[in-house]
């Protein structure tokens, strides 16, 4: 099995360099050995110019000369070290300096490592190498960790957004909504009799089925903009930002003609499914007031009772209402 954080090398183009040292012919030398060893080199005069080429750019490794005019390489380490950088700042402190404090002073103000000069090609190197090596760790862990946030996102069997992420981002994008004074739609899908699927063919048939029923809304939805959750066993929100109502419906009806004109094969068994839907939605007029994520669901869910009572397979569609004294606990 492979690790997550094996080790693999990124090709040096990663890994861009920015060197700082005041001395022309030094700054020549240093920039002419990285990129002949095929490392992507910027460099500049001293610490002040490498603020602003950092500020602009994420430089994975710096190379900083110490002793130099209006900002020095000490300096230059504070300045990274207190801020946030996009990944880490790998700095090599390049001195005439060699004895211990010195070294010592290096290492306190910031810097990871520490080159003597006059250097010699292969310690650059290898120093560099340390880096990149400290650079990669770095880089696995962050994939790992997009890695854990993706899955704690979504669901196992479908893969769609599950319904944490769902009580996370459907506020957000309300928000959102009501900042720009755009519409937002909200469905809810529920497969018709699916109970009987699962009685007839058995549990793991109709988890294929509940597969391939994602599968069909998510390639039908507007990539990027809308999204789908599973709200419970066999139903699913869906979100759709800056559609109205009319646009919603609509978009309804064709996914539910998507789902009764197709067969899910499972084996040799063909299943054909329906579903009814249930939408809602708001716009730039809609009271303040009613504009919940509470509200949208239950109002969704209600539209969603009434396909059902009047037959599946078909959508209802109500705008968002206050709520009814039906509906208030007693
Ligand atoms: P209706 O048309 O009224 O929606 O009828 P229904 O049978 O679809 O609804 P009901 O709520 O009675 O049953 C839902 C079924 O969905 C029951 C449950 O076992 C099944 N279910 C929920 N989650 C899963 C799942 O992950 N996999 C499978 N195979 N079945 C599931
Ligand atoms: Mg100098
Ligand atoms: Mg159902
Ligand atoms: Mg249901």
């Amino acid at each position: 099995m492979h690790s997550l954080l094996e080790q693999t090398e990124s090709p040096l183009s990663l890994f861009p360099v920015l060197v700082v040292e005041d001395q022309p012919v030094s700054r020549l030398r240093l920039v002419k050995t990285l990129v002949k060893a095929g490392y992507e080199v910027v460099a500049v005069e001293n610490g002040r110019q490498a603020l602003d080429a950092m500020e602009k750019r994420y430089f994975p490794l710096v190379l900083t000369d110490w002793m130099m005019p209006e900002m020095d390489g000490l300096d230059l380490c504070r300045w990274v070290r207190g801020r946030p950088n996009q990944g880490y700042v790998f700095v090599v402190l390049l001195t005439a300096r060699d004895n211990k404090s010195d070294m010592i002073e290096g290492l306190e103000a910031g810097a990871d490592d520490y080159l003597i000069k006059p250097f010699i090609a292969g310690e650059l190197f290898a120093r560099l190498k340390t880096g990149r090596r400290f650079l990669e760790q770095e880089r696995s862990l962050k994939l790992a960790c997009e890695a854990i946030r993706n899955l704690s996102k979504s669901d196992p069997l479908t893969g769609c957004y599950n319904r944490g992420y769902l009580n996370e981002r459907l506020p957000q994008e309300i928000q959102r909504a009501r900042r720009f004074g755009h519409c937002l739609s909200l469905a809810i899908c529920d497969i018709d009799h699916f109970k009987r699927v699962n009685d007839t063919y058995g549990h793991p048939v109709g988890d294929q089925v509940l597969i391939a029923f994602v599968k069909w809304l998510q390639g039908s939805i507007r990539n990027q903009v809308d999204w789908l959750a599973r709200y419970g066993g066999e139903e699913f929100v869906m979100i759709l930002p800056e559609t109205d109502l009319a646009g919603a419906a609509c978009m309804a009806q064709r996914l539910l003609k998507i789902v009764s004109g197709r067969d899910v094969q499972v084996g040799a068994e063909r299943i054909r499914i329906t579903a009814s839907m249930g939408v809602t939605g708001f716009g730039p007029h809609t009271a303040e007031a009613l504009i919940s994520p509470e509200n949208l669901i239950r109002q969704a869910d209600q539209s969603l009772y009434l396909s059902k009572m009047q037959g599946r397979n078909r959508v209802s569609v109500k705008p968002l209402e206050a709520v009814g004294r039906e509906d208030l606990p007693d």
